[in-house]
């Protein structure tokens, strides 16, 4: 057993939203397809035939994980943000009329600047609020829904603070009062929690294999049965004529191994490390906040996005890093304007708490001592950079109330 005051010789990694490492089983799923097993799956031959029924039954098992009705309603792509580029951009094309696009003011740059973008060339957006909790305005859905809206997109669940989206609500919503398409971002979510299309009002739904234990380079769109998207790439007509390109069989069948791994993981041991380092990081330390829901069930199982107050993210994370422990801010500093996060200020965090704020996300590979380490290291950093704050005063009153 790891002893919680050294240093560990590798290092610890709580930065499972930005990317996962590929899963063992995924890795040799996908072997015999990087050494001997090798072809087009376009190839009328034996050898393509045999690459093209592993593309097949990898997207048996993606249709599967999603509680897809069909497995022709998945197509692969290289990456989540190409699957909601894709989604909304192609629904875009195809209907040039209906220019009204709604999505809420926290989705993940893959949506958020494609749509700014799409503002920009003429489309109209409107941005639903979140509360402080982060938590999304449903009535603003309601009334923002029009005519020639043509697409909604809003994200399961968020890479920064792990808070769940009422999907389903949603769903209800843009039926009963419109004729939009429903895209989910379901990027952070597949293979965190279950997921199940079938029973949602959603047309679109984009994955991304290396959030969940698949590799870098694979993602995939659900496209309901009847919703017409125009090709992504036109080319030989590879994955129905949807998306032309050879199809990187390694990768695709790395998904459906991580698919399978997903569908058998109840994600319940992550969880309680996580409450653990959450209850403990927040009794522990007086100027530590929880930015996200309080309620743990309206988050994902693995994520903890923590207030620092008044000191500086980089700061903490670069301590972090010398210790060994791997995180991210919630801070994305731009390093001209130091700007804090969208999300973080979409949910109203004052700027000297977002600016210190720190993303703890956990993974199937984390174990108990590293969660002790960590809870062991992280208030000593929290103490030297409360002493170099020049926030003195209020981290004094803040130490005396809380402390
Ligand atoms: N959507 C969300 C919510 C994400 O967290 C990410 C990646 O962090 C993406 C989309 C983009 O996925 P990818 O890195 O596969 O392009």
């Amino acid at each position: 057993m790891r002893d919680k005051n050294v240093r560990p010789t590798e290092m610890i990694y709580l930065d499972n939203n930005a990317t996962t490492r590929v899963a063992p089983e995924v890795f040799e799923a996908m072997r015999p397809y990087l050494t001997e097993i090798y072809g087009n799956p376009s190839s009328a031959h034996s050898l393509g035939r045999e690459m093209k029924s592993a593309v097949e039954s990898a997207r048996e098992q993606v249709a599967q994980l999603l509680g897809a009705t069909d497995t022709s309603e998945i197509v692969f792509t290289s990456c989540g943000s190409e699957s909601d580029n894709w989604a909304i951009g192609g629904f875009l094309e195809q209907n040039p009329t209906r220019r009204h696009i709604i999505t809420t003011r926290v989705e993940h740059e893959a949506v958020r600047n494609l749509c700014e973008h799409l503002a920009e060339l003429g489309c109209e957006v409107t941005w639903l609020e979140v509360n402080r909790n982060g938590e999304l305005d449903l009535d603003h859905l309601r009334k923002a829904l029009r005519r020639d809206t043509g697409i909604v997109s809003v994200m399961l669940a968020n890479n920064e603070t792990g808070v769940l989206f009422p999907i389903a609500e949603v769903g209800r919503i843009v039926r009963e009062n419109s004729d939009a398409v429903v895209h989910v971002d379901g990027v952070q979510a597949v293979g965190k929690i279950p997921i199940d299309l079938s029973k949602l009002e959603v047309d679109l739904f984009a994955l991304s294999g290396h959030k969940f234990h698949a590799p870098q380079g694979i993602g995939a769109l659900y496209i309901r049965r009847g919703v017409k998207l125009p090709p992504f790439i036109i080319g030989g007509g590879q994955e129905s004529g949807r998306r032309g390109g050879t199809s990187a069989v390694p990768n695709i069948v790395g998904l459906g191994a991580a698919c399978e791994l997903a569908k058998n993981s109840d994600n319940q041991g992550i969880r309680s490390l996580r409450d653990k380092l959450e209850d403990q990081i927040l009794s522990k330390i007086p100027n530590a906040l929880l930015n996200g829901a309080p309620d743990r069930e309206q988050r994902l199982p693995n994520t903890s996005n923590i207030a620092f107050e008044y000191v500086e993210g980089e700061n903490i994370l670069e301590h972090l890093n010398k210790a060994g422990i791997c995180v991210s801010t919630g801070s994305a500093c731009h390093s001209t304007t130091h700007e804090s996060s969208p999300t973080l200020r979409a949910m109203n965090v004052p700027y000297t708490a977002a600016q210190g704020s720190i993303r703890f996300s956990l993974g199937r590979y984390n174990t108990p001592e590293e969660i002790e380490y960590t809870l062991n290291v992280v208030p000593g950093i929290i103490q030297k950079l409360v002493e170099m704050s020049p926030y003195d005063k209020e981290l004094r009153v803040l130490y005396s109330a809380r402390g």
